[in-house]
């Protein structure tokens, strides 16, 4: 029996997240035994180069020498005390001098919790119950967000799982990514307390919001009194330093982080304005809390690895020089043999469509051909390449990935070109 079947006898699924399993691309996904740098290893020896990165969080790739120390040091003093130490005001300072706009932060355990809390916050802070969030955008996995469109956009929402009530979902209005118009509906519908965006969306592929609509957002929430929540749980010292905040220069009023704040260690954050953070319990009314927040080897890591962000923020421009050229030459390739390719990176976030338009939302994104897609993903997991075993989903370079890493695998995707065009 290989490791999967039997995981499958003990864990739902052999899997702790739904996507490892491999659904949407077939076959079987790899355990992993080890990583190093830009590379994992299977438990069967098979090296990959990896373009996931734990989905985002290993930004300079995996074991790096100075956040694995800092990991160890902290585990030395004890793993957890579930009270206040340095380290989290550590992390908190370091955070939030990159963000003038931003006063005071909350630490969680991933960025679940903190899209969660900060949804409860804005509600307690405007006393306003709905909420507006736009389809393909993902925010974790609690109830009020896991809704998909009913009939037609701009309407309440109506639950995407089994097991989310249905007076649940419908304080959550739907709209459209990139579509200014849908939000007026929605906000027409009255009674809004937050909008909550991806500003750069990761979860439907990459699909950047254009600057103007994200203006006209923040117009919006302003005149209707809303508040403004840009979930960079992905984006966030990812797509550059200040995840959106340096592209758009746009203030939200809560930020939601996670992925890379936590340098692999299961971290999320909500940060704000005093006046809307101090809300919060113990400050405020708004209850929130957590047995392992802010815990010490968390911070420790997500503390390295900002810092090491900080003090390195020419990496930026260099990962996205090389997501630039592998993306720019998929597309020649793809082109040269007469398949649709598009394609968007974002620093070192990167995403591509079997489409013939460049998608702007949801409904653009669902007309790829996903069946190339398993293709590409099978083809290139044979030969040592490990994308995400999605078409939803982004790609990430990290800081040990080299030319030669991006130049092999453009070769590899001119090999099996073919084979995707079927
Ligand atoms: C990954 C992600 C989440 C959920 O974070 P988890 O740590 O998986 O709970 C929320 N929002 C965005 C934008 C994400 O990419």
């Amino acid at each position: 029996m290989g490791i999967f079947q039997e995981a499958q006898k003990y864990i739902v699924g052999g899997v702790n997240s739904p996507v490892r399993a491999f659904k949407s691309v077939g076959g079987e996904p790899p355990f992993i035994k080890k990583g190093k740098g830009a590379y994992i290893w299977d438990i069967d020896n098979n090296k990959y180069l990896d373009f996931i990165q734990s989905w985002g969080p290993l930004i300079f790739g995996h074991c790096d020498e100075e956040i694995e120390e800092a990991i160890i040091k902290a585990v030395k003093n004890g793993v957890s005390f579930g009270a206040p130490t340095p380290l989290e005001v550590e992390l908190a300072k370091e955070v939030l001098e990159l963000f003038p706009h931003l006063d005071l932060i909350r630490f969680v355990n991933s960025g679940t919790e903190a899209t969660m809390s900060a949804i409860r916050l804005a509600r307690g802070y405007t006393g306003k119950d709905n909420i507006i969030k736009f389809e393909g955008c993902y925010h974790g996995h609690s109830d009020s967000l896991l809704v998909s469109a009913g009939s037609g956009a701009a309407t309440f929402g109506t639950p995407s799982s089994p097991g989310v009530p249905k007076d649940f979902t419908k304080h959550t209005l739907l709209a459209k990514y990139n579509d200014i118009e849908s939000v007026k509906k929605c906000f027409e519908n009255g009674d809004v307390g937050c909008v909550i965006i991806e500003p750069i969306a990761g979860n439907m592929s990459l699909v950047p919001a254009d600057k103007e609509f994200l203006n006209e957002l923040r117009d919006l929430c302003n005149h209707y009194g809303a508040v403004l929540i840009f979930d960079e749980v992905m984006s966030g010292f990812r797509a550059s330093l200040r995840g959106s905040y340096d592209i758009y220069e746009i203030e939200a009023d809560i930020v939601t982080f996670g992925k890379v704040i936590g340098g692999g260690m299961p971290v999320g954050a909500f940060a704000g304005k005093k006046e809307i953070m101090e809300k919060l319990s113990p400050v405020g009314p708004v209850y929130q809390a957590g047995t392992l927040s802010g815990n010490p080897v968390a911070m420790a890591a997500g503390l390295a690895q900002i810092k090491k962000l900080k003090s390195n923020p020419e990496i930026y421009k260099s990962l996205e020089k090389k997501a630039t050229k592998l993306m720019s030459k998929f597309s020649d390739i793809s082109k040269e043999n007469e398949i649709d390719f598009q394609y968007n990176m974002v620093g070192s976030m990167f995403g591509f469509f079997f489409n013939s338009v460049k998608p702007k939302n949801f409904d653009d994104v669902n007309k790829s051909d996903t069946k190339k897609y398993a293709k590409f993903h099978n083809e290139m997991l044979k030969r040592g390449f490990y994308f995400a075993p999605s078409a939803y989903e982004t790609g990430f370079i990290c800081t040990p990935m080299n030319d030669n890493d991006i130049d092999n695998t453009i070769n590899a995707f001119r090999k099996i070109v073919e084979c995707i065009r079927g």
